[in-house]
């Protein structure tokens, strides 16, 4: 498939501390007084915004924000970073109230995947698959691709175990139990395989990766997604990259994150070992023998990446992608201060590095220094608040919650239809995640405004 539907899922991390830094009160209330607005004008803590996006806290108090879905990997990594701005609003807001009502509080929001008490949640990715395509073969291709591909996209981080504390490039391979399954919590899949494809059943599948690390470098993200989606195609076009069968996968993704020289031999299933490195470079030249057509910056900074770790040489990616900017941030810290990489103040700086707040967060602070990448402009990022992409379904579903919005009308929308929120009325499906037209939506919100008219005569064209 050459032009594909794509979104990013991302549970966020939340922590409450007092002012010397103990916890305030238990993160559920907290997660409650972060959702305060959002049930103030959406009356449920699970809503869909005007830029088609769902913001929603399940289960767990882990605050989550599904980017609509998006056929440029760059919209979807903007509509991501909306998300972030979108919390961290909703995060000064209630840090405001604590502020006024005298509460000695302060709610951080990280975009990290493991708590301090050792619990990991996720960063989805779900990819548009074709239905005939045959499932059942596509993971075996797809996950040694998976299980190495953290030597480019991994956030990076110390990864603490019987052996003490050393740096790795991903700490969420720790929390993978399984390469396949249907589960999502205990038994945690490299691919969740539940069948919900979010679109027309006969014709499509939702390809849902849940591996990933949540990523704050843009060029993290995007890579993620690109190169996934790189892998896809070649495995859809049918062009082999040998046959990669890991004899253990999840005791090979643990392997792979500790091992920052990318040489540990992988045991594979038919006896020999193969290197993470080796597997990367296997994907790397297939996906460019196969097309001409890819992005030539994916292509070169996967490249770069690899030599990083072939070289050693980190600085190569040490700007660009997350493990690597990591990589030297603690270094220098540890060495400047003297401290081990176990040392509370690097499991400190570590979630500093996820805090969404602009004002606090280190990844931040990086950025403003030039050591951590800007792709994406401010109004690009700001944009993507209000405004869904334009070549998906998505464009649908933020125009009616536009319209719905100005008229302060309730409807009820999820990924493959929308409804107006009265008697007698019926969804309207849109089961093409492609589709950007439609004369039954058009009519909706005619319906809608002419609603909002009718119910307030004195202020025709309703939004001021
Ligand atoms: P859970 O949160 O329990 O894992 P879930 O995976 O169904 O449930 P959501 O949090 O609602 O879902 O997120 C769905 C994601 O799938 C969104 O990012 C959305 O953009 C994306 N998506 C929607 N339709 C499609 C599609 N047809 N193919 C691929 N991705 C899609
Ligand atoms: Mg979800
Ligand atoms: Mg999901």
């Amino acid at each position: 498939m050459k032009r594909r539907v794509a979104g990013i899922e991302t549970e966020f991390g939340l922590t409450v501390v007092t002012s010397d830094g103990r916890r305030a009160h238990e993160v559920e209330q907290a997660a409650r007084d972060l959702f305060r607005p959002v049930v103030a004008w959406g009356r449920s803590s699970n809503v869909f915004l005007t830029n088609g996006a769902r913001l929603y806290l399940d289960v767990g108090s882990h605050p989550e924000y599904a980017t609509a879905e998006c056929d440029d990997i760059w919209d979807l990594v903007a509509q991501d970073r909306a998300g972030e701005r979108e919390f961290e609003q909703l995060v000064a807001q209630a840090n405001a109230a604590y502020q006024e009502k005298g509460v000695d509080a302060r709610i951080h929001l990280l975009k990290n995947n493991s708590d301090s008490e050792g619990n990991s949640f996720g960063s989805h990715e779900n990819f548009m698959i074709e239905r005939r395509g045959e499932f059942t073969r596509l993971p075996q291709m797809l996950v040694p691709f998976l299980i190495t591909r953290q030597i480019v996209t991994g956030a990076g981080g110390v990864i603490h175990d019987e052996d003490g504390a050393r740096f790795g490039f991903s700490l969420r391979s720790d929390h993978m139990w399984e390469t396949v399954s249907s589960a999502t919590t205990r038994a945690r899949p490299i691919i969740n395989t539940r069948d919900e494809p979010h679109g027309d059943p006969t014709k499509f599948r939702r390809l849902h990766v849940i591996v990933g690390d949540s990523t704050m470098s843009e060029l993290s993200t995007w890579m993620r997604i690109e190169m996934t989606n790189a892998v896809l195609r070649l495995i859809e076009a049918g062009r082999p990259v040998g046959t990669i069968a890991l004899k253990d996968p999840i005791a090979a993704i643990r392997v792979v994150a500790r091992d920052l020289t990318g040489t540990a031999p992988l045991e594979l299933a038919d006896g020999g070992t193969i290197t993470a490195l080796q597997i990367q470079r296997r994907f790397l030249e297939a996906v460019t023998a196969a097309f001409d057509d890819l992005d030539e910056r994916m292509l070169d900074l996967w490249d770069r990446a690899l030599r990083a770790v072939e070289t050693q040489d980190f600085s190569l990616v040490s700007r660009e992608l997350d493990w690597a900017i990591k990589h030297d941030l603690f270094h220098a810290v540890a060495e400047r201060r003297g401290l081990a990489l176990d040392d509370p103040q690097i499991q400190r700086l570590e979630f500093a590095y996820h805090d969404i707040d602009r004002t606090k967060g280190v990844f931040w602070a990086l950025q403003r220094r030039g050591l951590a990448p800007q792709i994406l402009s401010d109004e690009r990022i700001e944009q993507a608040r209000t405004q869904a992409p334009t070549t998906t379904r998505a464009h649908l579903r933020g125009r009616v919650l536009h319209a719905a919005r100005d008229a302060g009308t309730d409807v009820a929308v999820d990924w493959t239809s929308v409804r107006l929120n009265a008697p007698g009325q019926r969804p309207i499906s849109m089961l093409d995640p492609f589709q950007t037209e439609s004369a039954e939506i058009d009519a909706l919100i005619d319906d809608i405004r002419s609603r909002s008219e009718a119910a307030d005569p004195a202020s025709p064209g309703g939004n001021p």
